[in-house]
């Protein structure tokens, strides 16, 4: 029996994640499961597929946890140091599905306990691309890419004919406002921000996805995961989401791989692969769908996919402070604090602001990250709303 930890057990990765799980009845054994917060959906998850450790990484939320789970056998721990030593655990299945760069800690600690980890955080993998690659090779881990686009790429990608790929194609549903000018986004709230027309997905991937932050992070993923070079990654916004993204080879052929919108597609291909296994999605009925649609992106309409490509092709800690300044930025428009054109302005500004050298640690690398945030957050106090 294989044994499984979720990072992130009560997000919407998460949660897709124990529905597969809890539907293999039984064959997977659960190691542990993390959470910020919530303690309630983390214990009642805790005891249904009745995990050995359960941990809060709000330690004030420690003794309502040990009270969810009394009498239950569920261990119950708290404090990111706690979430950390449940990822280093062992597990053979990790799902790292934590949202932002707080699941970085915790994705260097799986990784080192050397086992598979299915990573959805990609905020990791843009601000430390490097020291996770080079961590995941030296500790024997296996990375497998979560995400629809890089786990579309995944399958579509011959390892064995590398050298003859000549595009990797990320499709964009383009978000909800594919269609606005910029002028009509200016008043934009954080609800119809959360409202994507295709995926269900937490409120901070749901605004990337609006301003097309998330495509941008996207390619600096693709650009650690797979070896190509930053030109030979390609968007194409296409609004219906079934085709999950494309490799083009040098012989002109491409290869693609469609679906549902359903996260429980790529979360299923990550935890039997090599293998497959059943799920639960609805099938594509593309006699339904009758046409698939492709346009180019905009680059001035949506100036974070343009901020997230020149980070990508600046290299070095570019990519770092792009992430940094976005979680603030996406934070303070989840809170009112700015309006949603904001968010690319202060991206743009945090990095004008600040261009350290490239780091060699990872404590390094979380001092910039911290200073980035600082920056874009004295930047979030000068707007008014
Ligand atoms: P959610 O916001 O739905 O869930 C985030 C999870 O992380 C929750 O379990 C939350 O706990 C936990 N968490 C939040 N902050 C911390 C912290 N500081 N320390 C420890 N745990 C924390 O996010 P999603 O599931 O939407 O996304 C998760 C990741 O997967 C993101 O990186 C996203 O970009 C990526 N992803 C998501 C997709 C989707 O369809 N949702 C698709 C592709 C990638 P609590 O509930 O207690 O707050």
């Amino acid at each position: 029996m294989r044994s499984v930890t979720i990072l992130g057990a009560t997000g919407s990765v998460g949660t897709s994640t124990l529905d597969l799980i809890e539907r293999a009845g039984g064959a997977y054994d659960v190691l542990a499961l993390t959470a910020n917060c919530d303690v309630d959906g983390l214990a009642a998850a805790a005891k249904r597929v009745s995990a050995k450790f359960a941990v809060v990484a709000d330690e004030s939320r420690l003794p309502a946890l040990r009270e969810a789970l009394s009498g239950s056998g569920v261990k119950a721990a708290g404090g990111a140091d706690a979430v950390c030593e449940a990822a280093r655990m062992g597990a053979d299945w990790t799902m790292a599905a934590i949202v932002g760069t707080a699941g970085l800690k915790p994705v260097m600690a799986a990784i080192e306990g050397g086992g598979t980890i299915a990573l959805a955080n990609k905020e990791s993998l843009v601000s430390a691309g490097e020291v996770v690659t080079r961590a995941v090779a030296e500790c024997g881990a296996t990375l497998l890419p979560v995400d629809s686009e890089h786990n579309a790429i995944f399958q579509c990608f011959e390892s064995d004919n590398a050298d003859k790929v000549s595009r990797i194609i990320l499709t964009a549903s383009g978000g909800p406002f594919r269609e606005r000018t910029l002028d009509a986004m200016r008043g934009i709230t954080p609800e119809q921000a959360v409202a994507h027309p295709n995926w269900s997905m937490g409120a901070k991937i749901s605004v990337d996805s609006a301003t097309l932050m998330n495509k941008g992070l996207e390619l600096i993923e693709a650009f650690h995961l797979f070896p190509v070079a930053a030109e030979q990654l390609d968007v194409i916004v296409h609004r219906q989401s079934v085709i999950h993204s494309m490799v083009e080879y040098a012989d002109g052929s491409v290869l693609a791989q469609l679906g549902s919108p359903d996260m429980r597609v790529p979360i299923a291909y990550t935890l039997a692969w090599p293998q497959r296994m059943e799920t639960p999605c609805q099938r594509l009925d593309l006699a339904r769908i009758g046409r698939l649609d492709f346009e180019a992106p905009d680059y001035d309409r949506f100036p974070c996919l343009r901020l997230a490509r020149e980070a990508l092709t600046a290299g070095g800690t570019r990519p770092a402070v792009l992430n940094a300044a976005n979680e603030v930025a996406v934070a303070a428009f989840l809170a009112r604090r700015i309006g949603f054109l904001e968010i690319a302005a202060i991206v743009s500004d945090t990095l004008e602001r600040y261009d350290p050298a490239a780091p060699e640690t990872l404590d390094q690398l979380l001092a910039i990250d911290a200073e980035a945030r600082c920056i874009a957050g004295e930047r979030v106090k000068d707007c008014v709303i």
